[in-house]
C-alpha cells in the first residue's frame, strides 16, 4: 500500500516533469520574418559609434542554436535585409528598439508576417551602464534586440531565472530558455 502510493507520487512528479517543458506557453511572437535565415545591413552611424563588432558577435550568439537560423551580413540595403542602426533618445530607458515592417515599408505588428526590421542601439543610455573599454552591456543589449528580430518575445514565463529576453541591463548571451524559444519558434 505504501509502496503503491510511493510509485504513484513518483509517476505524478515524471509526468509533471515531463509536462512542464512542453506546455503551450510560449514567449515568442506569432509573425515574424517567413525564414530565419536573412542579412543585416548596417547604416553608417553603426561605424560611426563603432558598434560593428558589437553588432558582428550579436549576430553570431545567435547562429548554431537552430540549424534554421543564421543572420548574415550584406552591404547593400537592397533586398530587404534587416537594418541596423546606432542612434540617440532622449528617453533613458530607451536602450534598444526594434521595428517591424512590411515589404512596402509599412509598419506591421509583432503577430503578423513581416518583410523585415529594423534595430537601433541609443549609445546615450547603454554607455552610461559600462567604461569605454567594456561593451558587455551594449553586447547583450543587441543580442536581446536581435531576438525580437527572430520573433522572440520578452520572457514572462515565471521560474525562469537567467533570460536575455528580459527587459533591463544585462551582460549575458542567449540562455538555456532563450535557445529553447528559438527552437520553438524555428525548429531544431
Ligand atoms: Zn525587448
Amino acid at each position: 500500500m505504501k509502496k503503491t502510493r510511493l510509485v504513484g507520487t513518483l509517476l505524478s512528479v515524471f509526468i509533471l516533469a515531463i509536462c512542464i517543458p512542453t506546455s503551450a506557453f510560449a514567449d515568442f511572437f506569432a509573425g515574424g520574418r517567413s525564414s530565419a535565415k536573412f542579412n543585416a545591413y548596417y547604416d553608417s552611424s553603426v561605424v560611426t559609434y563603432g558598434y560593428e563588432g558589437i553588432y558582428d558577435t550579436a549576430r553570431a550568439s545567435w547562429g548554431g542554436i537552430s540549424s534554421n537560423v543564421a543572420i548574415g551580413k550584406t552591404t547593400s540595403s537592397s533586398g530587404l535585409p534587416d537594418k541596423y542602426y546606432v542612434g540617440f533618445s532622449a528617453d533613458p530607458t530607451f536602450l534598444g528598439l526594434s521595428s517591424y515592417y512590411d515589404a512596402n515599408g509599412n509598419p506591421v505588428n509583432n503577430n503578423v508576417p513581416r518583410a523585415f526590421t529594423t534595430f537601433a542601439s541609443y549609445n546615450n543610455n547603454l554607455i552610461v551602464y559600462e567604461s569605454p573599454a567594456s561593451s558587455a552591456v551594449r553586447i547583450s543589449n543587441a543580442i536581446h534586440e536581435l531576438g525580437h528580430t527572430l520573433s522572440l518575445a520578452h520572457t514572462t514565463q515565471s521560474g525562469i531565472t537567467d533570460s536575455v529576453m528580459f527587459q533591463g541591463v544585462q551582460t549575458i548571451g542567449p540562455q538555456q530558455y532563450d535557445k529553447n524559444q528559438l527552437k520553438a519558434k524555428w525548429g531544431n
